[in-house]
């Protein structure tokens, strides 16, 4: 139900859509008209050459998507079938699923509500409930870089190892460092809809020359140095295609061009939403200076009208000066922009329903119940299971770097008149 009525944009109003500026196309032709039509190339070295320089680590190896960085990362890890790996919780599931290609237990480590990352004190007590966990991924989301000096504290008091997920944060800095430079290893994604894009792509990011020799090897099946077909482990076809790094490589010089574009939007946002119940995305701006990849919306509580989401739909009962994710979302529909719910939390899923989740109080799957089935509070007032209250209250707004100021003023707009 609309509360007012807006004639919908004649364009759609993507969340984040590839913006392209002509410079990928020649790479692409170069590579065509050259015949370098394959898995090696000038545009991948290119590409892996300045990521190197851009984010500050030794050596970069383009793979097909963050995704595979992200397996063989946990290749890197050394992980096992059965350990236990603790990861973000709040996350996109490729975050995570590469544990469980290699016979790792994800456990999940709550959110805290500082960045939307994973929580310190939730890591601290999960080492305490499995000690012996060596690994942790750990993701920045929407580009915001995580409470990285007390994680990598945690992580180093306890012998274990970070894998950085920074397929979301490209560029962005935390104390002024890149991320993708704080983990033993890190990925970063190529994705359509990521602040650059190659259409797809990834990276696995190391400062370690035989792990980036692995990776390398690994990522074209794993070939021995024989005269024929030899092959002494397990390989994969993961390698990046000159091609893709070809738009990759065009657009490089625009990253900070984008990240400019998209912190332009984030404020617009919050100037447009000072008089609503409403939050943006929280930035940690004392340690650091995200990508502000996506605009996203935190509704106050007392302002939520009545919303119930099932394993696939969502009800909610509009309500007289407040809204909730779905009113909002189903009103961009309408108008032709696309949102998105924040991402659901791992521990939530029907796939990870047996895994072990872990709040800032200790052991949360009984919490989790309880919290879904009514609520439940932590000692200090805030629900005990953050990433169920952010993926509640919040969503992403539309954030595309090629929306005109108008086109989000209409936005903010129509977002305003769902509290009317
Ligand atoms: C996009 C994304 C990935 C995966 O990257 P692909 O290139 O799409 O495989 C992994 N983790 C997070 C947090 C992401 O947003």
């Amino acid at each position: 139900m609309l509360k007012k009525e807006f004639a919908p944009f004649e364009n759609k109003i993507w969340l984040s859509s590839p913006t392209m500026h002509g410079e990928e196309i020649e790479y692409v032709t170069e590579a065509y008209k050259t015949n370098w039509m394959s898995t090696v190339g000038k545009n991948i070295n290119e590409v892996e050459r300045i990521i190197c320089e851009k984010v500050g680590c030794k050596y970069a190896v383009g793979l097909a998507c963050g995704t595979d960085s992200l397996h063989l990362a946990m290749k890197l890890a050394k992980i096992k079938p059965g350990d236990t790996v603790f990861c973000s919780d709040m996350t996109f599931a490729a975050t995570v699923n590469p544990v469980v290609y290699e016979g790792g237990v994800p456990v999940f480590i709550d959110t805290e509500y500082d960045t939307w990352n994973m929580d310190p004190v939730a890591l601290e007590k999960a080492f305490e409930l499995y000690p012996d966990t060596k690994v942790v991924v750990m993701a920045h989301l929407y580009g915001t870089p995580a409470k990285l000096d007390e994680l990598k504290a945690i992580c180093d008091r306890h012998n274990a190892i970070i894998i950085e997920d920074a397929a979301e944060s490209l560029g962005a800095t935390y104390k002024g460092v890149q991320t993708g430079s704080f983990g033993y290893c890190s990925a970063i994604s190529f994705n359509g809809n990521k602040i650059i894009t190659g259409s797809s792509g990834g990276m696995l990011l190391t400062d370690s020359y035989e792990d980036a020799c692995k990776v390398c090897k690994w990522s074209t099946q794993s070939r021995e140095n024989a005269p024929w077909y030899q092959h002494e482990e397990i390989g994969y076809n993961y390698r990046m295609s000159n091609v893709i790094a070809g738009v990759v490589r065009g657009q490089l010089p625009h990253l900070e061009e984008h990240i400019a574009g998209k912190k332009a939007i984030y404020e617009r946002y919050k100037e447009g939403f000072k008089n609503l119940p409403v939050s943006m995305n929280p930035i940690d701006f004392e340690n650091s200076e995200p990508n502000y990849w996506l605009s996203c919306m935190i509704i106050d509580s007392d302002a939520m009208c009545k919303q119930v989401r099932s394993d696939d739909k969502p009800l909610y009962a509009a309500e007289k000066g407040k809204s909730c994710p779905t009113e909002i979302l189903d009103t961009l529909v309408k108008l032709n922009a696309e949102g998105r719910p924040i991402w659901k939390p791992m521990h939530a899923q029907p796939f990870y329903r047996m895994n072990g989740f872990v709040t800032r109080e200790g052991n949360g799957r009984a919490a989790t119940d309880a919290y879904i089935s009514g609520g439940s509070v932590g000692k200090d007032g805030n629900p005990l299971d953050v990433g169920m209250d952010i993926f509640e209250r919040g969503l992403c707004l539309p954030s595309d770097n090629k929306m005109t100021i108008e086109e989000q003023d209409k936005i903010i707009e129509v977002i305003c008149a769902c509290f009317e």
